[in-house]
């Protein structure tokens, strides 16, 4: 691949040394699992958890004689996901075999695409920040290509004290390699990068982005440089398995480069592990060691080929993307391009908020769920998935506030009641009779109270009408906060005759 420099290299981002600022060149390979019932060339379960071995074919076994047949749902979330990359969609592809041994890989290869993949050139637009100033910045990372290819099966060494065992369950898995271009300047860019990878895919269905069970991970390529200069040469870090440890891992990678840069040495092109307990990377094998893995189209599978019309059948139904939906919460309900983003950074909290918002005030909807809805499932520990406020109840409570059925106030009180008892927000409100006092003869009775016995303030609040803010504050305390907040204020400026 030919590297172009796309980025201008913008001082805060760079690193300081002892001799000067370096900057950080980042790309990634990222492996996401298919989310597909039946692995790639084999009808196998792809279920997780299975009992070792459970889920294994002839096939994923590489039994002599048994023949891959492709498996069209993973051609098909491929496509789909390289249409969510904004990319090009190769109609002819090629499945090369990648010659290796390997205790766990029975097939002596794995099957992959290499000269030709299904998908090439596409971008991911990041969003990275808050900076300083609370500002938030969009960046284009290039993407390089996504090819499909095989997982490997799964040599356990800690199950018994003088033998290995394998487990071929992953043998043969659907995996999309989606490498991006080496265009990425610090870690909080790597980190948001993987974010927003993550999202896209689980917006698209084509694969679940569960890390923490080896759905996808990342090999993060790692080189440092002056600003200005041409690129570095670069340390692989293979299969990081969380977002969090991508940014330990680079930032610990790029300051042990500088520090052989400085101390005048240089840089072996070398393959390195991230050691999550110790914060480091360390060193796997050399250059020297690379594998030549003879890479040759597999004689048992055509070329891959499709025509336009399916792909453009599959790009009519793609789902509402990220940023299409953040572009229309912010165009079409007028809500903020951070509280947009905030509501589309996970598809379930998106359509959470498109739920309640149907019909009813965007803004107003958008405080709710982003304030309320999400700042208690944050304290709770919970996600969206688990919430106990639906999105019909949240609905009714918000149809409550618009009717002037209880005030803002009291709303807030009856999410409550709601998230920890359930029930019907409009019956809660009759049967505890937490209604609003819309009664101007009621209200009219505290202020008049109030005003006779606070003569001493009502001189003030004449000479000085932002005052009026007390009296409205204890007719309010008066009614047990279910006054009519606009009719508590407008009667007592009436009453004080002031403007
Ligand atoms: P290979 O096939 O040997 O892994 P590639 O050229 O395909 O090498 O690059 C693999 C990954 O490494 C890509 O994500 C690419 O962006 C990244 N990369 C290439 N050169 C550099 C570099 N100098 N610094 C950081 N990342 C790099
Ligand atoms: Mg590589």
């Amino acid at each position: 691949m030919t590297l172009v420099d796309t980025r201008t290299p913008e001082p805060k981002r760079l690193i300081p040394g002892a001799t000067g600022d370096w900057e950080v060149v980042i790309g990634m390979e990222v492996h996401a699992q298919v989310t597909s019932e039946s692995k790639l060339f084999s009808g196998a379960s792809t279920a997780f958890g299975a009992a070792p071995n459970a889920n294994v074919s002839l096939v994923d076994a590489a039994m002599p004689g048994m023949l891959p047949v492709i498996n069209e749902e993973c051609v098909r979330q491929a496509i789909r996901t390289g249409l969510g990359l904004k990319a090009q969609i190769n109609l002819k592809s090629v499945f090369d075999r990648k010659n290796y041994f390997y205790p766990d890989l029975p097939q002596g290869y794995q099957i992959s695409q290499f000269k030709q993949p299904i998908v090439g050139e596409g971008k991911i637009i990041v969003s990275v920040g808050p900076d300083k100033k609370g500002e938030f910045e969009d960046i284009e990372i290039g993407i390089e290509r996504l090819h499909l290819e095989q997982d490997a099966g799964k040599s356990m060494h800690d199950q018994h004290p003088t033998m290995s065992y394998v487990d071929l369950n992953r043998s043969g898995v659907a995996l999309m390699e989606i490498v991006s271009k080496p265009d990425m300047r610090s870690s909080d860019e790597a980190k948001a990068y993987l974010t927003k990878l993550r999202t896209i895919v689980r917006y698209l269905g084509t694969c679940d982005g569960n890390m923490d069970e080896g759905s996808m991970r990342a090999d993060v390529n790692v080189s440092v440089r002056r600003p200005g200069e041409a690129f570095g040469t670069r340390c692989e870090i293979k299969n990081v398995n969380s977002i969090r440890f991508v940014g330990q891992a680079i930032e610990y990678e790029a300051r042990r480069q500088i520090a052989i840069l400085e101390d005048g040495g240089k840089i072996d092109q070398e393959t390195r592990l991230f050691d999550a307990n110790k914060g480091e990377t360390r060193s796997m094998r050399s250059k020297e060691e690379a594998h030549d893995y003879r890479y040759f189209p597999d004689p048992d599978l055509l070329p891959l080929e499709f025509d336009q019309a399916y792909v453009d059948a599959l790009a009519a139904d793609l789902t509402e993307l990220p940023d299409d939906k953040k572009a229309r919460f912010v165009e079409k309900l007028g809500l903020s391009a951070y509280d947009a983003s905030i509501l589309v950074s996970e598809k379930a909290i998106a359509d959470y908020f498109e739920q309640v918002t149907a019909g009813r005030d965007g803004k107003l909807a958008a405080n709710w769920v982003i304030n309320d809805l999400l700042g208690a499932l944050n304290k709770a520990g919970k996600g969206i998935e688990e919430t106990p406020v639906s999105p019909a109840q949240l609905g009714a409570i918000l149809d409550l506030i618009r009717e002037g059925t209880i005030s803002g106030k009291i709303a807030k009180d009856l999410f409550e009641i709601v998230w920890n008892e359930g029930g019907d927000p409009r019956a809660i409100v009759e049967k505890r009779g937490m209604k609003q006092v819309t009664d101007t003869g009621a209200i009219e009775k505290a202020v008049d109270e109030i005003i006779a016995a606070n003569p001493d303030k009502v001189e003030q609040a004449k000479a000085k009408p932002t005052l009026a803010g007390w009296f409205v504050g204890q007719v309010m305390k008066a009614t047990g906060g279910k006054a009519n907040p606009q009719a508590v204020n407008d009667l007592v400026k009436a009453k004080l005759g002031i403007e």
